[in-house]
């Protein structure tokens, strides 16, 4: 045992690395399918959409009662007036387009220095002061899934997933006896942002380990960069009641191409019994293979079970998401193959998150809120614009 536990150290290091073959060309296809939908869609469609260009909404005016005006709608967060100058830089004239792509993005380490698995604070920090100026807001992946995408007109959705649990992440300070979160650790840096960003939710996602060493155990153990075994269930916990999400990792990062069918299953039940031995009865609606790497029985990611011989207890999991390593924007919920069985994610490497959002948007294929929670805003204004939502 202690073997494979050191066996899990060396690829903590390497974590969620992309060598999934299969992942990535199965969600590249994702990508390849929704382009060139969009495309045709912009073809056929009546001569007032895509010529005009620029300012005018397709919904606006095809949607009654929909927010033309540029009210937000009924309970969303005025994104104009709620966080001072900088909200006012998304540009109110973004079209809408509810069919549009999402991005989510895929974190690891949040340190000192730029790497594969590493983003320096002071770049996190932009990146999120990037995001927030360009227009978008943080949602959970459960919002996703429940088409709850609630937000202000013009306003893009976009999911953070942090991965391996690592210090860096989530780190205390211990104040004479009194825990803080440490404000250079992620989520240190999440909350000092939303200080003066008050429309920026606490959503994000947290992939979880709870069996891997080297810190990589709820966000450190055994005193690796002072964390103290005993604070990890107050962290996991801590991110359930302040609104963030959890979502299984394994127990300690375990390549489940490489496994028998009962091993991938105890690997993903151990990590979902710790969850809910911190947060008793939360209920896991996504896990994120480690590097990429599907288990030979690929339905085992989503769905199976595990009989703990020590208790006879047998722990059932099943959830609709399993998250990749890569494979760029995913799908729109609306967007009739919206797949999260196998969601692609955007590994926040240089400059991804901007090059993402260009390319998107130049494209006319983001995800842009039409402040109606009621209509689907569509990208082509001639054909067919809303839908009921749900
Ligand atoms: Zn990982």
């Amino acid at each position: 045992m202690y073997r494979s536990v050191l066996i899990s150290i060396a690829l903590a290091a390497f974590a969620c690395k992309g060598g999934g073959t299969n992942s990535a060309s199965a969600a590249n296809a994702n990508s390849t399918g929704s382009t060139t939908q969009a495309t045709a869609s912009n073809v056929t469609t009546s001569d007032t959409g895509a010529a005009t260009a620029g300012p005018t909404s397709t919904t606006g005016s095809t949607a009654p009662g929909s927010a033309g005006a540029g009210t937000p709608a009924a309970g969303g967060v005025s994104a104009a007036s709620a966080s001072g100058t900088s909200s006012a830089k998304p540009n109110p004239n973004r079209v809408p387009n509810e069919m549009g792509r999402i991005m989510v993005l895929e974190y690891h380490l949040i340190t000192d220095h730029n790497g594969l698995y590493a983003r320096e604070r002071g770049q996190f920090r932009k990146d999120l002061e990037t995001l927030y100026d360009r227009g978008y807001r943080p949602v959970n992946m459960g919002d996703v899934l429940d088409k709850n995408l609630n937000l202000p007109k013009g306003i893009s959705p976009v999911v953070f997933v942090f991965d391996d649990a690592s210090p860096e992440q989530f780190r205390y300070i211990d104040n004479n006896g009194k825990l803080e979160i440490d404000p250079t650790s992620g989520i240190g840096i999440w909350l000092d942002f939303k200080k003066t960003h008050p429309d920026w939710g606490n959503k994000a996602v947290f992939c979880l380990l709870n069996g891997a060493s080297a810190g990589h155990n709820f966000f450190g153990d055994r005193g690796v960069q002072g964390q103290k075994s005993s604070w990890r269930f107050q962290k996991v916990k801590w991110l359930a009641d302040n609104g963030f999400e959890l979502c299984d990792h394994t127990l300690w990062h375990a390549q489940l191409s490489k496994y028998p069918d009962a091993f991938v299953q105890e690997q993903i039940a151990r990590n979902v019994l710790g969850i809910d031995s911190a947060v008793p009865g939360y209920k896991i609606r996504e896990m994120a293979l480690p590097q990429g790497l599907w288990p030979k029985n690929r339905a085992l990611a989503s769905k199976g079970s595990w009989t703990d011989p020590k208790t006879g207890k047998t722990v059932n999991y099943s959830w609709p998401v399993v998250f990749e390593v890569d494979g760029g924007p995913m799908r729109s919920p609306y967007d009739p193959a919206f797949n999260p069985g196998s969601t692609p994610r955007i590994q926040v490497i240089g400059n991804a998150i901007e090059s993402n959002m260009n390319k998107l948007e130049a494209a006319g294929n983001a995800y842009i809120s039409d402040g109606n929670p009621s209509v689907v805003a569509r990208p082509a204004a001639g054909a067919a614009p809303v839908a009921a939502k749900k």
